[in-house]
């Protein structure tokens, strides 16, 4: 039993075929007829115009450099996926870590708030909608930035889809990063998307994927920006996902239902209830362990004992414990206690739309024998 399984039905593959076949035939191959098509589509989706690059790295990294984070401060939740820190590097910056809170899972705001006094220069703050799930404190650390006019950067890699009392992932901050990677709940094999605060901006975004071109006909750069283009042949992967979105996001939904009601049968696990106001789309379901269950040794006793695989966590490494940034003296992982806990205690059941209701049970009977004999 995998921990992800990606499936492409003989529709959905064909869609593909016939897109890529267009485009080949065509000639189009980037910048054409599927991009365009795929960014009007996803609009209503993330609730407002938006441009596709290559990557949710690309579409982080393009956010930072518009800001102009170099030479600057710009803080991160402690506990997220790499690549949200990197593309702050990237671009120039110095990045320094805020806590979580355990409610929504988003940034802390007393924590934000001691990390605004320690830097008066920051030139950008960062939030992760993590697992998918928008934290309703998003509208107190935008308050807190809109009072000290600081951009806000939404890193909404898990969130496509989800929202906080009606409004979408990625209308919550200045800028909405989306990463489109084959585990996130809408994929285009490779992509990102993402939302800019105006046209203005969003012409500046379609420039900087393009080389930072003046304009598409004109052979004129004025700033370097990269090769962040999506090409014709992923824009079609995503417009098929697309297709499928609302389908496969019930499916999960369905499934979290079941692992709901079966939950309380597995002593000593405690299910992560979603605040209220909050519509996640699924990417994660999370469970907290005991204390005292060592989460690598229940993981290896499930897959040996039971073949069964735990999705990934969401994380398990804090980002001040990731070598790159001890070596530059980051802070010490006692100063982030919400994060160090829910590193350290929470599980994702494997959530996938392919997965079968057995499966499901096969999962919690192999934790409920396996945490017997670990508590
Ligand atoms: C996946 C992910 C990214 C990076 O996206 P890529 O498309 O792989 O570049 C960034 N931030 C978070 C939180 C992610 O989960």
């Amino acid at each position: 039993m995998p921990a992800l399984r990606l499936r492409f039905d003989v529709a959905a593959r064909r869609e593909v075929t016939d897109r890529v076949d267009e485009a080949l035939a065509s000639g189009a191959l980037t910048l054409g007829p599927q991009l365009a098509e795929f960014e009007a589509r996803v609009e209503p989706w993330v609730g407002r115009e938006a441009a596709a690059v290559s990557s949710g790295s690309a579409a982080l990294e393009i956010a930072f450099r518009i800001i102009g984070v170099a030479g600057r401060t710009v803080l991160v939740p402690v506990n997220t996926f790499f690549a949200t820190a990197a593309a702050a590097v990237r671009a120039g910056a110095v990045v320094d870590f805020v806590d979580m809170e355990l409610d929504g899972l988003g940034l802390d705001p007393a924590s934000l708030a001691r990390a605004l006094d320690r830097h008066p220069d920051v030139a950008a703050v960062t939030v992760v909608h993590i697992g998918g799930v928008i934290s309703p404190a998003i509208h107190q650390v935008a308050a807190t930035c809109r009072a000290r006019g600081i951009p806000l950067v939404e890193d909404a890699a898990h969130a496509f889809g989800s929202r906080l009392d009606g409004a979408p992932a990625g209308t919550f901050g200045t800028y909405g990063a989306f990463s489109l990677y084959p585990t996130k709940v809408l994929t285009s094999a490779e992509g990102g998307i993402l939302t800019a605060p105006g046209p203005a901006e969003l012409n500046t975004v379609r420039r900087l994927r393009d080389h930072g071109r003046v304009a598409y006909e004109a052979g004129l750069h004025d700033c370097p920006g990269s090769n962040w283009r999506m090409s014709e042949v992923h824009a079609a992967i995503g417009l098929a996902q697309l297709e499928r979105f609302d389908a496969a996001t019930r499916a999960r939904h369905a499934l979290a239902a079941r692992y709901d009601e079966h939950l309380s049968g597995v002593p000593g696990l405690r299910r992560y209830d979603v605040p209220a106001g909050v519509t996640a789309n699924g990417y994660k379901y999370l469970a907290y362990l005991p204390d005292g269950v060592d989460r690598a040794t229940l993981k290896a006793r499930l897959r040996t004992h039971h073949g069964v695989a735990l999705a990934g966590e969401v994380y398990d490494t804090l980002l001040c414990e990731q070598p790159y940034f001890t070596a530059q003296g980051a802070p010490p992982a006692r100063d982030f206690p919400q994060a160090r806990w829910f590193a350290a205690h929470h599980i994702c059941l494997p959530l996938y739309p392919s997965i079968t209701p057995d499966q499901q049970q096969r999962t919690l009977a192999a934790l409920r024998t396996e945490l017997a004999n670990l508590c």
